[in-house]
């Protein structure tokens, strides 16, 4: 058959070649070892948690490399599709600090290796289709839809390894057979009747042999050759996933493609489109799917529907951008919390982020282990950086606390400041939301009473304790003094002047100073738990710490 005139005849409009293309599309000129890495998500609206990991890896090698790093938009599932995806994507990014080199931005492309929407590059994909079937490597079926249908369930069903595998198998094999069989006077007559074609490439594999090819986290992977012909044009002339990202990646000068596992499968055909087309592979990493626990404590795949897969979510909940990402990089490199301990003022960036270290098995989302990075974070920020945390967050999820906190910028500081900066700070706060429930007794308008006196303490005993302290208290006395004057009110009511003396005669006392510590605590915050009692009656004040006590008083 002559292809060069099929070829023609299917696309007699290209008249662009690849090496036109490779003429507009350069071999970038960047310093030796650098990387060029992207994300390519489909335009949903919705960008999953999982998404940040091989994101992560594709900015920091990148980066780290002198590299660049880009946004693809892959839109060639027309369904999926969300008005304004693109932008959402580069907005949610950004907010967690992976900035784009190039590529989709809210305000259209930036970079010279555009378009980088894939809707936008059909031309492209047809210079590459027209050369395939110019050198006897594609063919053209012209089929209804229903058969297409049908040939989408085979490929899917080829591609879940459904329990029917080797009938399926051999069905498919027949169908691929008799689609390669055609005569040019019919390709003819179906292009004549206006019919449309989708395109496939003849597979040359035997999948008794196999192909090495090494992947940066597996490591060496045997997998079988293709022998399965690929569609690579839809019949509306778009591309499937397999045809783009091979031609995207070659022109875009991708070195390293990191995508998830659930590719590997189809790595082969990749492989052999990359050959067919004369490109050189890009260096592949397929990263294991998001894990998390169950209620049960058993790992399983973090799916869409999941509570808290949209990485959206964690802005919302109040996470702060710097615990997300100090928490993806502890699962992404299993020496960073050891370097990061080491090395405590470094900004994550400063970290030598290694593929070495990435974790074959993947990574498991533990909220708890989250919640337990994101306090050790909070902890270690300045009472200032807390503040425009919370405000950021109280912004637009709590505007009127918002309002509250901004009154008065220094008396929300100096709450936060209790606790912090020391060797041990307290560790409140998880997400951002945890910090009004925390200092809300702090503001007349928030203050409630929500824990009682303890019931088997008698009332006259507690209301003595809570009246001298009252009469003693002197706001130029430092904590020692202070606490000596608990003492000597617990004394003076029988209970003990240390805890350990009351442990050592129990019968001997009515209770002991931390008891009457609790009752001044409770008549001043209205809870049994509260940040150290001393520094909360300064910042509260003399007058207010005197009007909470009388009113609890007066409630006994
Ligand atoms: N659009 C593909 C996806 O969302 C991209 C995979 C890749 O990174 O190559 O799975």
């Amino acid at each position: 058959m002559d292809y060069c005139k099929l070829a023609d005849m299917l696309f007699p409009d290209v008249t662009v070649t690849p090496d036109d293309l490779e003429a507009k599309y350069p071999e970038r000129s960047l310093p030796e070892g650098a990387k060029v890495t992207r994300i390519a998500p489909s335009p949903t609206g919705f960008f999953h948690i999982g998404g940040l990991f091989p994101a992560t890896v594709c900015e920091r090698l990148a980066h780290q490399s002198g590299g660049v790093f880009y946004l693809r938009i892959e839109d060639t599932d027309s369904k999926r599709e969300v008005e304004g995806a693109a932008g959402f994507i580069t907005t949610i990014l950004d907010y967690y600090g992976l900035h784009f080199d190039e590529g989709v931005t809210a305000d259209g492309d930036k970079g010279d290796y555009g378009p980088y929407t894939q809707s936008q590059r059909v031309d492209i994909y047809h210079v590459y289709a027209k050369k395939l079937v110019a050198e006897g490597r594609a063919y053209p079926v012209f089929s209804t839809d229903e058969e297409l249908d049908e040939l989408k369930t085979l490929d899917k069903k080829a591609e879940i390894k459904s329990v029917n595998w080797e009938q399926d198998a051999e069905a498919r094999r027949e169908a691929m057979l008799k689609r390669r069989e055609f005569t040019m006077e019919q390709v003819e007559s179906e292009l004549a009747a206006g019919h449309k074609f989708a395109l496939f490439a003849i597979a040359d594999g035997d999948p008794e042999k196999k192909i090495k090819v090494t992947d940066l986290v597996k490591g060496l992977l045997e997998i079988p050759e293709n022998d399965e012909d690929v569609v690579l044009l839809k019949s509306d002339g778009i591309p499937t996933y397999h045809f783009a990202h091979a031609v995207d990646d070659h022109l875009m000068r991708t070195t390293h493609v990191i995508r998830g596992e659930e590719w590997l499968p189809s790595l082969s055909k990749h492989l052999m489109l990359f050959r067919y087309l004369g490109f050189k592979p890009p260096k592949y990493m397929h990263i294991a799917q998001l894990m998390r626990l169950d209620e049960n404590g058993n790992k399983k795949k973090f799916s869409k529907r999941d509570m808290g897969a949209n990485l959206e979510d964690y802005r919302k909940m109040g996470y702060s951008v710097d615990a997300v990402n100090e928490y993806v990089m502890t699962l992404l490199n299993s020496n960073y919390e050891e370097w990061h301990t080491q090395n405590p003022d470094k900004d994550r960036l400063d970290f030598p982020f290694s593929i070495k270290k990435m974790s074959v098995s993947g990574c498991l989302f533990d909220t708890e282990k989250l919640n337990d990075v994101s306090k050790n974070v909070i902890s270690k920020m300045t009472a200032a950086q807390v503040y425009d945390g919370v405000c950021g967050f109280a912004k637009t999820m709590d505007p009127e606390f918002y309002e509250t906190l901004q009154a008065d910028r220094g008396y929300a500081e100096s709450i936060l400041a209790i606790g912090r900066g020391g060797a041990k700070p307290r560790k409140d706060f998880a997400v951002w939301a945890d910090v009004k429930p925390y200092m809300s007794f702090f503001y007349d308008r928030y203050f409630s009473r929500d824990d009682d006196m303890p019931a088997d303490k008698d009332k006259e005993d507690i209301k003595t304790a809570l009246k001298k302290f009252i009469d003693s208290y002197d706001e130029n006395d430092d904590q020692t003094g202070w606490f000596e004057k608990l003492k000597d009110i617990a004394e003076q009511i029988g209970y003990a002047r240390e805890t350990k003396l009351y442990k050592k005669e129990p019968d001997k006392y009515k209770g002991h100073v931390g008891d009457v510590a609790s009752f001044v605590r409770i008549a001043i915050t209205g809870r049994q738990n509260s940040p150290d009692l001393y520094e909360v009656i300064k910042i509260l004040g003399r007058h207010r710490m005197t009007d909470r006590i009388k009113e609890s008083i007066a409630l006994l």
